[in-house]
């Protein structure tokens, strides 16, 4: 595939400049091993002249073989009055052995005279210089021209002749760069076009997101001539962020036709956008365009109908096509149409009259009146409408439970007593934990484990409480939200009570259940 819009992946250089990203070597590289399986062509792995752990990757780099991107090694042009060949930060971005150089340069006169203090023709040499001792070695040379837009509202002329510049050095691409974020699409558009008429080399766009227009700004430029689009993943970047190439590159694709990466990678887009939240410890964020996980998921009782029957009427792409999905979220607006879609997302086989749906959805609004919330507990949904429409026999049954604690001052410890009982059988254990859940999950658990011993395998993963406003004047009602895992799914499941104990008994007794009856 030949694309026709090349996205040249900057997450590793300008996306680590974001706050709270701090990549190790083994982290760049392997994100660059992932972006190269999705197909980016060109992926940016830092800036060797700036810091030791760069240098290093680029080392390490060079030991590996990239199926489809060529790597990038960033830049400064050279230094003032220093020949090119004597430039020790030249000589660091050979010795990286990237096939691909790029250098970034100055078009904003206020930079040249105020910040670089060169007069405009010696920093015309210092571009030209740059590209042309990479070329003469044989490299692509991509050209960062820094504050483009900028540069241009200040002095269009010179702006230009920076450009010109590198274009007659033979760079192989001039990137007009939003540096400081501050333009409007429309501004992008026209100024990428007068560049456009003014060079024949390849035009890319670099945007960063400061107005919230880093995607729009780089639909901007494409639209205007640009045919390389710099950005990072998940917008990640100095302030605001950059251009975020999961929304650039479904935009690219999807909307506007144009070949980017190959198709077959554009339903691992999520993946690719998790896996590099994952590898920075961020919490994906769920409103993200395209990946997030509320993309596609509809909460309104009309919209769920709709999109029950028409998938499209409510969805502006088909979620697979990215790799997400649909999500019917259940809620005091849940409508019957929404308990089916849902019911059937969890496997059980319904219709519109199964005469079961209304019951369900009557339990639903009453449980949720007391404060359940089933969205982020759609295991203790599942056992609910199975209850319905099943009416099978719960695998056990907790017959009492007493948790204690004891403290000396310096260290506490609490113990938990659980009886169950199993098809006429009991089980009485004790367990200590380090907090009364702790305790009470391993008691209960081990009851269970003289029945059911693959139980042993779960693990709670994570145990959210909230406290619930109480407009009665009574005790504030607690919820609990717990996350469990077998090492290959995670479920979750809720209880409310006024007692945290008891709210943490319901979530804990849930989850041990629906793994029952997942098994
Ligand atoms: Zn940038």
């Amino acid at each position: 595939m030949k694309p026709e819009v090349e996205i040249y992946d900057t997450t590793l250089r300008d996306g680590s400049q974001g706050e709270g990203i701090n990549f190790s070597v083994r982290d760049k590289l392997r994100i660059a091993e992932k972006l190269d399986a999705f197909g980016i062509p060109y992926i940016e792995g830092g800036f060797p002249g700036s810091n030791p752990k760069d240098l290093e990757f680029f080392q390490q780099a060079r030991r590996r073989k990239y199926k489809n991107a060529k790597l990038a090694a960033f830049s400064m042009t050279r230094r003032k009055g220093v020949p090119v060949e004597k430039d020790e930060q030249m000589r660091r971005l050979l010795e990286a052995q990237t096939p691909v150089i790029t250098i970034v340069g100055k078009t904003w006169l206020l930079h040249v005279t105020e910040v670089l203090r060169v007069t405009p023709d010696e920093n015309l040499a210092m571009i030209a210089d740059s590209i042309k001792f990479f070329k003469d070695h044989g490299k692509i040379v991509f050209y960062d021209a820094e504050h483009s837009f900028d540069g241009y509202k200040d002095d269009p002329q010179y702006a230009v002749a920076t450009w010109q510049a590198a274009e007659k050095a033979r760079a192989d691409a001039v990137v007009l760069c939003d540096t400081n974020g501050g333009c409007l699409p429309l501004e992008i558009t026209r100024m990428v076009a007068a560049a456009k008429g003014k060079l024949r080399a390849r035009i890319g766009i670099h945007t960063h997101n400061d107005c919230g227009f880093g995607v729009a700004n780089a639909i901007a430029g494409v639209e205007a001539g640009a045919t390389q689009v710099q950005g990072t993943i998940n917008g990640y970047g100095e302030r605001t962020g950059n251009c975020n190439l999961t929304s650039v590159i479904p935009a690219l694709a999807l909307k506007m036709g144009l070949a980017c990466v190959p198709p077959k990678s554009l339903p691992k887009l999520r993946e690719l956008s998790y896996f590099v939240d994952e590898i920075a410890n961020f919490k994906p964020d769920p409103r993200q365009p395209w990946v997030g996980s509320t993309a596609f998921a509809h909460k309104g009782g009309m919209h769920a109908h709709a999109v029950g029957r028409v998938a499209d009427s409510y969805e502006h792409i088909s979620p697979e096509a990215v790799g997400n999905s649909r999500r019917v979220l259940v809620s005091d607006m849940a409508g019957r149409s929404n308990i089916l879609v849902k019911a059937r997302e969890l496997g059980f086989q319904v219709h519109a009259e199964t005469p079961a749906l209304k019951e369900i959805l009557g339990r639903i609004k009453e449980l949720e009146s007391e404060g359940f919330e089933f969205e982020a507990a759609e295991a203790s949904l599942a056992l609910l409408i199975q209850k319905y429409l099943k009416h099978r026999e719960l695998p056990f049954t907790v017959e009492a439970y007493h948790v204690s604690m004891r403290g000396n001052g310096t260290s506490s410890v609490c113990e938990a007593t659980v009886k169950v009982r199993v098809k006429g059988q009991s089980s009485h254990t004790v367990a200590e934990g380090d907090g009364p859940v702790n305790a009470l999950d391993g008691a209960l658990r081990l009851a269970l484990s003289r029945f059911f011993p693959h139980l042993t395998r779960m693990k709670l993963t994570d145990y959210k409480v909230r406290i619930l406003d109480s407009a009665t004047g009574t005790a504030a009602k607690t919820r609990v939200l717990i996350t469990t895992s077998d090492g290959k799914r995670e479920w979750g499941t809720v209880g409310v009570s006024e007692n945290i104990i008891t709210a943490s008994l319901q979530a804990l007794a849930d989850s041990m259940e629906y793994a029952l009856m997942k098994q």
